[in-house]
């Protein structure tokens, strides 16, 4: 059987503004996560549009597209032109599962939920031509999956090949997270067994990591034994939690031991109002700066992510929290538009109070304003938004945010990784031209190298070379935990 795989670009890849390294980073973890339950002999091209032109001059016996809310547009046209063909098309991810009757009406069967559970079923369906239209998933395990099939990724194409999601959904159940509507009717939060966590690890070549799990500390039983079994493994890795697992016992220091480097964090507001609002009840009065602090006593970068647009905000809001992360040495930020994704409580909420201004799906791309503002015309959240990125990622500010670390280490690491990530555009743009992006990894490893914990005292086991520094210099740059980025796990989407 010829299968074709298909992540369409989102809307904003294309935009004047796109930066394209912001789409080159993950592979297509979902859809090469579903290719593993395909039969061996089974003809199989997986094609990733944000990375190649996608060529739609085949003709498969079977098509299966990944849908996200500012690609459902483009997919559901590739899913039309494919069913003219004869294809069988399926659409499955965050944006079916939220509006299972828009997708419905551009293809043949529907996946509603991750697709661990369904797809094998569906297989079994199609094979005896009898599948179904829609497949709800219900049981949840990561029990007995079989590996995934790596080798349809184009690792070169990609700056982080080594993505790796190990979990399932988060324990928490933010309002305008996607979590909820993805794995409603079943477990929301599950996990590997660590021994096939730790296999999958084996496998991938090289020593950089990116787990792309919602929260990685989100079960402390199933991380602390992932971290004691990764401990000797030579690994740097990067990944997501919240505020209260790194405040909560020593979890993060078992994370800083196995490897752990930088770490997304979901700061959001400083506003309890907002937090309220939210339903992010486990940031409720932490102390996000005896968060931050550990994290760097750790020799962790963090990438903090902040949301504008919640109805407690201001006009102040924007340079209130460029300056707090500035202070606070915060590498990298990621700033969003508050964003009522459909099929989110938040969503309910607004559109109950009358509050949503479009259903322009290619808009809900944490740019633009989507709903009626409080506290802010949509043009000052726009505007400030956008003026909160120019300010944190100004040199002036990327030198301060750096200087706030200890250790020269970690300033220099700080500095390379911020500037890198946002002011090397050209150098970016030439990689992903030549197809060479993958071969920056073993500066981003390097930048990621280990930083000692004591105050002050850089670490003399892992000194840069001179090739390294030289390679700095020469504007060779890292990534970050790499913006709004939609880093794409099984069907799914972070928007922690
Ligand atoms: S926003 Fe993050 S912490 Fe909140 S429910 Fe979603 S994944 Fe969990």
């Amino acid at each position: 059987m010829k299968v074709k795989m298909i992540l369409p670009a989102l809307a904003e890849a294309e935009s004047p503004f796109w930066r394209p390294i912001k789409y080159s980073l993950f592979p297509p973890l979902g859809l090469a996560t579903l290719a593993a339950y395909l039969s061996p002999d089974d003809e199989i091209d997986l094609q990733d549009q944000h990375v190649e032109a996608l060529n739609l001059d085949d003709n498969p016996d079977l098509v299966i597209i990944q849908v996200y809310i500012t690609n459902a547009y483009r997919a559901y046209s590739i899913a039309e032109a494919y069913r003219k063909k004869g294809a069988y098309v399926i659409l499955g991810g965050l944006h079916v599962t939220s509006l299972p009757d828009e997708a419905a009406a551009h293809a043949d069967t529907i996946f509603l939920g991750p697709g661990e559970d369904t797809f094998p079923q569906f297989l079994k369906d199609f094979k005896n031509k009898s599948p179904q239209k829609v497949y709800s998933s219900s049981v949840r395990t990561l029990d007995h999956i079989p590996p995934i099939r790596r080798d349809l990724i184009k690792r070169n194409r990609y700056l982080v090949p080594n993505s790796i999601v190990v979990t399932r959904g988060c324990p928490h159940h933010c309002n305008f997270c996607y979590k909820d509507a993805f794995y409603e009717g079943g477990r929301s939060f599950y996990t590997q067994a660590v021994d096939d966590a730790l296999a999958e690890i084996e496998r991938l070549p090289g020593k950089h990591l990116y787990f792309l799990d919602d929260h990685l500390l989100g079960n402390t039983r199933f991380a602390t034994n992932l971290f004691d079994g990764m401990k000797g493994m030579n690994r740097v890795f990067q990944g997501a939690a919240t505020i209260d697992s790194i405040l909560r016992g020593t979890l993060i220091e078992k994370a800083a031991e196995a490897g752990l480097r930088s770490l997304f964090v979901g700061f959001e507001t400083f506003s309890p109002a907002n937090l309220k609002q939210s339903n992010k009840k486990q940031n409720l009065e932490k102390d996000y700066i005896k968060a931050v602090n550990r994290l760097h006593s750790l020799g962790i970068m963090i990438n903090g992510s902040f949301v504008f647009g919640l109805d407690d905000d201001d006009k102040d809001v924007f340079q209130r929290t460029v300056d707090w992360g500035v202070k606070n040495g915060i590498t990298t930020s990621t700033y969003h538009i508050l964003t009522p994704y459909p099929g989110t409580g938040l969503y309910k909420d607004m559109e109950r109070q009358g509050r949503i201004l479009t259903n322009n799906w290619d808009l809900y791309d944490t740019r633009n304003v989507v709903y009626q503002t409080k506290n802010l015309t949509a043009d000052e959240l726009k505007n400030g938004y956008h003026s909160a990125y120019k300010d944190f990622y100004s040199w002036n500010n990327i030198i301060k945010a750096s200087r706030s670390h200890d250790s020269l280490k970690h300033q220099l690491k700080h500095f390379f990784y911020s500037g890198g990530w946002k002011k090397f555009e050209a150098v970016w743009n030439f990689l992903i031209k030549t197809k060479n992006l993958n071969s920056m990894l073993p500066v981003l490893e390097s930048i990621l190298a280990k930083v000692h914990n004591k105050k002050g005292v850089i670490d003399s086991t892992v000194n840069y070379t001179h090739n390294e520094f030289s390679a700095f210099t020469n504007a060779t740059p890292s990534e970050s935990k790499f913006e709004a980025t939609y880093p794409l796990p099984i069907l799914e989407e972070r928007v922690t």
